[in-house]
């Protein structure tokens, strides 16, 4: 699954480093210690140790189970109920927290000698149960065969244009896909570097891009924090302009972060669109046209199909639908959850919830969360992201989520949460605002002014929090 041989760096981590060879030893190491193991789960802080677990984990073929270290004392009695895990690798010092106390602790250290090289498992063996961000339920373990990662790496890769030459550099936790999956395994899959910020600061992120950084990966809310500091930090612009490729994911990028950005530095983020369950679904390609506000096109290895509310597929560009997906990219199931394992497919196809358009280039549009974000109202359909992305361009408004509410005669009226910029702006000269950019039938009925929205540790909008 990894080439750890070479003596280039493979993870940074601040001052700690190991290079591939390095990795190879203390993680084969403890793989030889894991083997045998039904499950184990790791407490995912951003360190060092965090990767050797989960690379040790893949070497012995024992699935691993990620966990958030800032996970709530409910959530965490779900899940180590759910995975049962028989032990959990931490690194040395780091406090547990009372419930793990009923599973042994093994800390992962850096210690290491000649290892022999464990039997690779098959392809569908599970590899890691990722609990998905529960961004719309509570969150579901989701179960990755060791070919979903291998899949989703290459096609990435290609697609990236991805060489051991690379240094990536990110600042995302490593208990999620994005940050562990692409953001660790990548690196050390593809044999170049990872350097982790740790915690983000665009100090940090602009210091490691002009040391050595050719990539950077980023949730929207990082890019958020670029957008509004790079007109005013040079070195910052710089560090971006020079980088290879920076790439957005895990929610969608507001339009006018994106061209914010690519004003002040040249480069326009390349988004791409995944999820727990299927890994990465599509991207803009490193040599394609980097459009604001698309997903690009299909991975190698991933077929994407837009489904209508009779299950009828749609072709054509800009017809709205579903956005259904199959390959090889793919998880076996909801752990412990035949039923939503069920649910989830039809024929087949993985249903992601997530409503979509494709341009007449391939190019997808993702429109929002079939659960959240698609309002039905006096008779229409309407994505909350489009709205947002207009919000967004009015000086007053500094974020924003839309939803939807029960409406008498509309059947749902629309809900514009929005953090202003200072003083508020009138509510009526926000709706005015979208009724011009947009359709007067996009007008948001009711502004609701606050000081925060909602979001989890991916930086993505609960909107169900914000509707109780
Ligand atoms: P839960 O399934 O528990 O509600 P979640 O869906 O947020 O949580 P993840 O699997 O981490 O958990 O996130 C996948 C979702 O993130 C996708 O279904 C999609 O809605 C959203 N997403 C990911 N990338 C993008 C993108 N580039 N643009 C828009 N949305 C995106
Ligand atoms: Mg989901």
């Amino acid at each position: 699954m990894f080439p750890l041989s070479s003596d280039r760096v493979a993870l940074r981590f601040r001052d700690r480093t190991l290079t591939h060879a390095e990795l190879a030893s203390c993680a084969g190491t403890l793989a030889s210690q894991l083997v045998g193991l039904p499950r184990v789960a790791i407490w995912a802080t951003p360190t060092i140790e965090t990767c050797v677990a989960v690379v040790a984990a893949l070497l012995a073929g024992v699935p691993a189970v990620p966990l958030n270290p800032k996970v709530g004392e409910r959530e965490l009695a779900h899940i180590v109920a759910d995975s049962a895990p028989a032990c959990v690798l931490v690194a040395p010092g780091v406090q547990l927290p009372a419930g793990l106390e009923s599973v042994p602790r093994r800390d992962v250290t850096l210690d290491g000698g000649p290892v022999d090289l464990l039997p690779e498992p098959g392809p569908l063996t599970p590899a890691l149960i990722v609990y998905t961000s529960g961004t719309t339920g509570s969150p579901k373990g989701v179960v990755l065969p060791r070919r979903a990662l291998v899949s989703t790496l290459d096609a990435v890769a290609e697609a990236w244009e991805w060489t051991p030459d690379d240094v990536l550099v990110h600042a995302l936790p490593l208990f999620h896909v994005h940050g562990l999956i692409l953001g660790v395994l990548g690196p050390v899959r593809r044999g170049g570097t990872l350097h982790h910020l740790g915690k983000f600061s665009t100090t940090e992120l602009a210091r490691a891009l002009s040391a050595e950084g050719t990539m950077m990966f980023g949730v929207p809310t990082m890019y958020h924090r670029i957008a509004e500091e790079v007109d005013t930090n040079p070195a910052l612009a710089d560090a971006l302009r020079q980088a290879r490729l920076l790439v957005s994911g895990s929610a969608a990028l507001p339009v006018r972060d994106h061209e914010r950005i690519f004003l002040a530095t040249g480069q326009r983020v390349v988004e791409r669109y995944g999820m727990t369950e299927t890994l990465m679904n599509t991207s803009v390609r490193a040599d394609g046209d980097r459009k604001p506000g698309a997903v690009g096109v299909p991975l190698p290895g991933v077929e994407v199909r837009l489904v209508d509310d009779d299950g009828s597929t749609l072709s054509g560009s800009g017809a709205v639908g579903e956005i259904q997906v199959r390959g090889s990219n793919m998880f076996t199931e909801y752990l412990n959850r035949p039923d939503a394992t069920l649910e989830a497919f039809a024929d087949g196809w993985f249903r992601t919830g997530d409503v979509g358009t494709r341009d007449d280039d391939g190019y997808y549009r993702i429109v929002g969360r079939k659960a959240t974000d698609i309002i039905k109202s006096g008779g229409y359909k309407i994505g909350a992201g489009e709205i947002e992305n207009a919000l967004l361009e009015h000086p007053g408004v500094a974020e924003v989520a839309v939803t939807g509410e029960p409406d008498d005669d509309l059947g749902e009226r629309i809900i514009a949460w929005v953090v202003p910029v200072g003083a508020r702006p009138a509510a009526d000269e926000l709706a005015d605002h979208v009724a011009r950019l947009l359709t007067p039938h996009k007008r948001p009925r009711v502004v609701r002014f606050v000081e925060s929205l909602p979001r989890n540790d991916m930086g993505k909008v609960v909107k169900r929090a914000l509707r109780a």
